[in-house]
């Protein structure tokens, strides 16, 4: 196992390197020995000379060597990371913050919401889930994306929809001439009506963008989930992402060191975090 602490890198060879979509790629990362982190928890992944960000893994967290990280690409360091060719050295370190409690998960149905390239940690939640699955009362999860083609992991959720125990939804914001679609069409907070869950026994787990999580938050609590029952993966600006730099405050928390997990009832004005 790899030990790593909190100022300590390891460098990493990129094994394989996946198109989700076309902002949107996989990395497979070979860390050289196992890889310990909780799902939920993010890492700080770059390129030497160029920079680093924090990404959450997006494979199960009893997948040790190699681990995945799905990487949209919006600035300068991801850009580099998406022009990185098989064989490239990738500078990994943490992992940091809260992951998912998922002892609080047992026996609960969990019910996962996710957007774009929320998707990620949330694959990372559902792999980790299904590795377990009797331990739950089944998982529900309603996934959405701009268009057909932002929408990440197609191959996957065609298998995720046949475990026993799973049941999947998807949704595209709008179906652009050229694109194939015979799903849901409409905004993700569109497949949650609908849905049929018993509150009192249900976990939810959101990611995404943030207006999105907003209001697949108040969706949820209408819906009768108990603030301290919905999960939030919160994204916030972050440099040093171990406690020491105050850029990723919400409210009194860091959101490196305190989270990036929050359940919703943590914040004093919930309504004010989406910035
Ligand atoms: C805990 C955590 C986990 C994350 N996990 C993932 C993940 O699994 N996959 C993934 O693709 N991204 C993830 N992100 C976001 C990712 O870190 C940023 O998109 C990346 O660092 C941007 O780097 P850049 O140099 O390419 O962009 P920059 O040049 O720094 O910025 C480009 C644009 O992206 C915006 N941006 C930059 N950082 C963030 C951020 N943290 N949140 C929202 N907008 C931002 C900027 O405002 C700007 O508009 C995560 C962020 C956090 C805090």
């Amino acid at each position: 196992m790899i030990m790593v602490n909190a100022f300590q890198s390891i460098r990493t060879k990129l094994l394989k390197v996946i198109t989700e979509s076309p902002t949107i790629k996989t990395f497979i990362l070979d860390c050289g020995g196992e890889f310990e982190f909780k799902t939920g928890q993010f890492v700080e992944v770059g390129l030497p000379g160029v920079g680093e960000g924090p990404f959450t893994p997006s494979c199960s967290h009893y997948t040790k060597n190699p681990i995945e990280i799905t990487i949209m690409k919006v600035g300068y360091m991801t850009s580099k990371i998406h022009e990185a060719k098989e064989g490239a050295e990738v500078i990994l370190r943490g992992p940091y913050g809260n992951g998912y409690p998922l002892e609080d998960f047992e026996g609960k149905h969990i019910l996962i919401v996710g957007g774009g390239v929320g998707l990620a940690p949330l694959r990372s939640l559902f792999l980790t889930l299904v590795h377990d699955l009797n331990k739950y009362n089944g998982i529900t999860a309603c996934f959405g994306a701009r268009s057909p083609e932002d929408l990440i992991y197609k191959e996957q959720l065609k298998e995720w929809a046949s475990i026993d125990g799973v049941e999947l939804h998807l949704s595209v914001d709008r179906v652009p001439e050229g694109q194939n679609w015979s799903g849901n069409v409409g905004v993700v907070t569109t497949l949650l009506k609908p849905l049929s869950i018993d509150p009192d026994s249900t976990v939810a787990a959101v990611c995404g963008p943030p207006i999105m999580m907003k209001f697949t938050s108040l969706t949820l609590l209408e819906k009768g989930i108990k603030p301290s029952n919905l999960y939030l993966s919160m994204e916030s600006k972050m440099y040093c992402g171990i406690g020491l730099c105050r850029h990723c405050t919400i409210e009194h928390y860091f959101v490196c060191k305190d989270g990036p997990v929050f359940t919703y009832d943590q914040f004093e004005n919930p309504e004010a975090i989406w910035a």
